[in-house]
């Protein structure tokens, strides 16, 4: 029988949000004892009132900035932060918006997302932030005008991406592979380097057939083991593990809890998956996608 390996490197949580109504320092902390070293810190918007202006982003980022800066403090993990204009507070603003005031209210909330993107890449230029998300578009039925737009807008932050060298988080809708063909081809007519694409709560299938050289960040539920240990082999440049844990007391432990990662981690590697994949997952994508952890 074989002896069972111990896994000792790093691990990453690539999509971890944080709340100060929520565990907060204590989710952290969690992570931590079971073996985790590095969270990738994902802005968590207000739903109910997303910000109207450029200053009203930046100081809600700042906030999260600020999170970050106490993980670090109280637990010294390593934090890289992603801020950016979430796809749902997003749409539904854009939704109002035009219903309120047709034309010109579709133009308003194209601006306010354009001042979301730019008070992000704002803290990205300071340092204080190492990537852009999660954007995407609506992952529910919307009218074919909204639809339109949010792609347009995405495909404006792709170019942006590009332009900046800087990574994207995708919120995106489905779990069809079809999505990944999308926004290749998006990615491919902007020039944007596709595997700074990370697309986050991404289906277990990590081949690279069906994710066209994006980056997977897998939802590494319990039911996730199998079928990334059947389809690593076949990915382009590996893949990440995320949890989207979302530190809301309403919903505990959603969607997945904190010690999670770590504890797919030591299974993935009990199941017979190549110690290089691990490396890449913690260590080589993220330091490639968001710089090295600080
Ligand atoms: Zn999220």
């Amino acid at each position: 029988m074989a002896a069972e390996v111990k896994w000792n490197g790093p691990i990453v949580d690539n999509h971890f949000h944080l709340n100060r109504n929520g565990l907060f320092l204590q989710a952290a902390g969690e992570f931590k004892r079971v073996g985790g070293t590095d969270l990738i810190l994902v802005h968590c918007p207000d739903f109910s009132s997303p910000p109207t202006t450029r200053k009203g982003h930046l100081t809600t980022y700042q906030d999260t900035v600020r999170m970050a800066e106490e993980v670090r403090k109280e637990h010294d993990l390593g934090v890289r932060v992603v801020l950016g204009p979430h796809p749902a507070a997003f749409a539904h603003q854009f939704e109002a918006w035009l219903q309120e005031d047709g034309e010109h209210g579709a133009e308003r909330a194209m601006e306010n997302y354009r001042d979301s993107i730019d008070a992000a890449l704002e803290l990205v230029h300071e340092g204080k932030a190492h990537a852009i998300g999660e954007v995407g578009r609506p992952h529910w039925p919307v009218s074919d005008r909204v639809w339109g737009l949010s792609n347009q807008l995405l495909e404006e932050t792709m170019s942006l991406a590009h332009k900046e060298g800087v990574t994207l988080q995708l919120h995106v809708e489905g779990e069809l592979e079809s999505t990944y063909g999308d926004l290749a081809a998006m990615a491919e007519r902007v020039g944007l380097d596709k595997q700074r694409l990370v697309r986050h709560y991404a289906p277990p299938t990590v081949s690279g057939d069906v994710t066209q050289g994006l980056t997977p960040s897998v939802l590494i539920g319990k039911g996730a083991i199998e079928e990334v240990l059947a389809t690593a082999e076949s990915s382009t440049h590996g893949f990440l593990l995320e949890t989207d844990y979302m530190d809301d007391v309403r919903r505990p432990g959603a969607v997945l809890g904190p010690k999670t990662v770590p504890k797919r981690t030591q299974q993935l590697l009990d199941g017979g998956l190549d110690e290089a994949f691990l490396w890449k997952a913690h260590q080589d994508l993220p330091d490639f996608l968001y710089g090295p952890s600080e």
